[in-house]
């Protein structure tokens, strides 16, 4: 869980996350896919990279064992139950009100948050995610706020309650979060430890280290230490 201070970052317009980085550079225009290179030195990601990413994962998925696609599901199903719990907290918490008076300042600068993990809540079911936008200071940081439901936002940004929010939790609450926030790590980081690049440092990063290579190679594990 984090807890940092309202207004930590600059305007956005709805809740969540505070880490200021420079993964992404927006050059749309720029016809070089570095992202695909296995060469990789300078990390840049395109709006244009983003329909071949989905087919690359795409083609992975569409090869799957159904033990290995179940198993997924599994996760995926758990961390969007264990989300939405979050989610109620957030709401006690008086989170849309206070989101919206602040005008969503932490998303402001939210950057590379989506793991590979919340990307596959879509694909997996056949759907589409929506296109990331990197004119934004977060790529899918919409007009009326974050662009991804609940369920299927990033770790960083679903666990983020600042010191306002954090103000409206009784003991008991903070104890739930405590809880609740284990269990969703633990769920990102099972996946993160089958599929290297489903890291909780985000899906640029992780593209980045797997560079041309697969992105769904299971390494098989499925406990943590
Ligand atoms: S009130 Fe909402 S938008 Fe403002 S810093 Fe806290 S979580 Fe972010
Ligand atoms: S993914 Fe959504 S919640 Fe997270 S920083 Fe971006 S707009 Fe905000």
């Amino acid at each position: 869980m984090i807890v940092a201070t309202q207004q930590v970052t600059a305007t956005g317009n709805r809740t969540r996350l505070t880490v200021v980085s420079d993964h992404i550079r927006h050059l749309a225009d720029r016809p070089v896919p570095l992202l695909f290179s296995p060469m990789i030195e300078h990390f840049e990601i395109y709006q244009a990279d983003w329909p071949e990413l989905l087919r690359r994962i795409n083609r992975e998925i569409a090869i799957l064992s159904e033990v290995e696609r179940e198993w997924l599901k599994l996760r995926l199903a758990i961390i969007a139950e264990t989300q939405l719990a979050f989610d109620e907290l957030f709401i006690k918490a008086g989170g849309a009100e206070s989101c919206a008076g602040c005008d969503g300042a932490c998303c402001g600068c939210g950057r590379h948050h989506i793991t590979l993990t919340n990307l596959l809540a879509y694909l997996l079911e056949g759907e589409e995610p929506p296109a990331p936008d990197f004119s934004s200071t977060c790529p899918y940081l919409g007009d009326l706020g974050c662009r991804l439901p609940v369920a299927r936002r990033p770790y960083n940004c679903i666990t983020f309650f600042c010191e306002t929010l954090d103000d409206q939790l009784d003991s008991a609450d903070r104890e739930w979060l405590r809880i609740l926030d284990h269990q969703l790590r633990n769920e990102y980081q099972l996946v993160a430890e089958r599929y290297p690049v489903a890291s909780l440092r985000g899906l640029w990063i992780g593209l980045k280290r797997v560079g041309g290579g697969q992105l769904l190679r299971s390494s098989d594990k499925d406990m943590l230490e």
